[in-house]
């Protein structure tokens, strides 16, 4: 799925502006409202089934538009009530069984509160079980959510429908959305995305937003999505990493994005800086200036791993992409923020293989050696058999090596994973006369190894060799 941007024409007759603006404003009144009254009524969820009969009804908003807003303040309480239960109340849970203050089984009726959103008596989850998540939430959950005059709209298929322009040469689209007086639509004309060619292309409605500048724009979701070809049988593979100092390395030694990354880097620390900034001022909204910084960061990253993925993609047809399973990575702040979007990018276009991404990073290619002083910055040096190559390519080549290893399971635990490579390494090391090197590649052939050594200017990473440098010859070129 793909959200394409229409913005509404800057010659819109202001009645109808005054039109969306009014009803927009109804809108979030009634999100309000039933934002309030779940909370008044302990109900942090709602089946589909209690929806009709739970809310207060609106008093000015077509029902089409009353459900639509009722819909919404179910996601932001619950969005919410979620995240409050995983960042706080689970933990307190915890600590006060651990503390023997609860019982487990109180304990585990409220951990089921918490994570299925319960609000009623059910099964072994009593009243006094609810009373008892209610005070817990009182107590430390904070303060309850809150939207602001800014919250966009939503619009679904029964509400607002995108239309082809016809004779109009000013709009590329219309959108006729239902007002506040039924049976009235507002006809609104968009100007278009060079993306969306139909009317019919998109669905599964549109979100109306007021931006910070006072424009209106309508975000809708697209409804052909990229349909990620099957790879062949024997399909070339090609691991794909993260750098430290690029957005991408691939397994075949090619750097992407090394002018972008020190800008990057850049802006993240500032944002950081200031995020820490306000925390300890103990501010807890957003500044305009930090707001602004964090949309040209995700804009940055956006069109750079976009970029990117359509390079990949346009050099290597055919071909089966490896990547981390990021599920399994803890938190690795920028790097995973980057990754996640090359990654969803790359999966859009091309078929993936996810791996488990342990250690990939700190195994030397050569010896099979793991240890975190085998890497310095972007330098790898193996500490056992003194191989030498760029950091960023190795965990390129670890990832597409670990794609042919039968050994490591995708979701197996990197203690298990360390285990693993370090028997093999000990059984290479001890099988061979020299020290170590060579021997993994014996032992596990790498799915591309002819690959690495063929492909690519003379310095071709990969062949084993005591000391490798990345090629320069291609790199970093979009
Ligand atoms: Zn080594």
């Amino acid at each position: 799925m793909k959200c394409r941007i229409l913005m509404l024409h800057k010659d819109t007759n202001q009645g109808k502006v005054a039109r969306l603006e009014a009803l927009h404003v109804e809108y979030v009144a009634y999100v309000r409202i039933c934002m309030q009254y779940m909370l008044d009524q302990r109900a942090y969820s709602l089946p589909r089934a209690e929806k009709q009969a739970f809310f207060p009804p609106a008093t000015n908003l077509t029902s089409q538009t009353e459900k639509n807003a009722r819909d919404h303040a179910i996601a932001i309480v619950s969005t919410w009530a979620k995240g409050i239960y995983q960042r706080k109340i689970k933990p307190t849970i915890t600590h006060l069984r651990r503390e023997g203050v609860i019982t487990d089984d109180d304990a585990k009726a409220l951990y089921i509160i918490g994570s299925k959103l319960i609000s009623k008596p059910w099964k072994f989850i009593t009243q006094e079980h609810l009373d008892a998540y209610h005070a817990l939430l009182t107590e430390y959950g904070g303060n309850p959510p809150v939207v602001k005059d800014s919250l966009p709209m939503r619009l679904s298929k029964m509400t607002a429908r995108l239309e082809d322009p016809g004779e109009t040469v000013t709009a590329d689209f219309w959108l006729r959305v239902s007002s506040l007086e039924s049976r009235q639509s507002i006809w609104l004309p968009l100007v278009g995305n060079p993306y969306i060619q139909q009317a019919d292309h998109v669905s599964k409605g549109i979100q109306a937003r007021k931006t910070k500048t006072g424009r209106w724009r309508f975000e809708a979701v697209e409804k052909s999505t990229w349909e990620a070809p099957e790879p062949p049988e024997d399909a070339h593979r090609l691991g794909v990493d993260v750098g430290l100092n690029v957005l991408a390395a691939t397994s075949d030694g090619v750097l992407y994005g090394e002018h972008v990354k020190p800008k990057f880097d850049k802006l993240y620390q500032r944002i950081k800086r200031l995020r820490a900034n306000r925390q300890r001022q103990g501010l807890k909204q957003n500044s305009p200036r930090l707001d602004r910084l964090e949309s040209r960061l995700s804009g940055l990253i956006k069109t750079e791993t976009g970029r990117v993925a359509n390079t990949l993609v346009r050099k290597h047809p055919d071909t089966l992409f490896v990547v981390e399973d990021l599920d399994l990575r803890g938190c690795r702040g920028q790097k995973r923020f980057a990754y996640r979007a090359l990654q969803t990018n790359l999966e859009r276009k091309a078929p993936t293989l996810k791996v488990n991404p342990a250690y990939t990073s700190q195994e030397c290619p050569s010896c099979g050696y793991v240890s975190r002083q085998n890497r310095s910055g972007i330098k790898f040096v193996c500490k056992c058999c003194g191989r030498r190559a760029h950091a960023d390519w190795v965990g390129a080549s670890g990832i597409l090596r670990r794609s042919g290893d039968k050994d490591v399971g995708r979701g197996d635990h990197p203690r298990d994973v360390k285990r693993v490579l370090r028997e093999r390494y000990l059984l290479c090391r001890d099988s061979s006369s020299g020290f170590g090197r060579g021997r993994l590649s014996s032992s596990s052939p790498s799915p591309l190894g002819s690959r690495l050594t063929t492909r690519g200017s003379g310095s071709a990473p990969g062949t084993g060799t005591a000391s490798n440098s990345m090629p320069t010859g291609s790199s970093g070129r979009f």
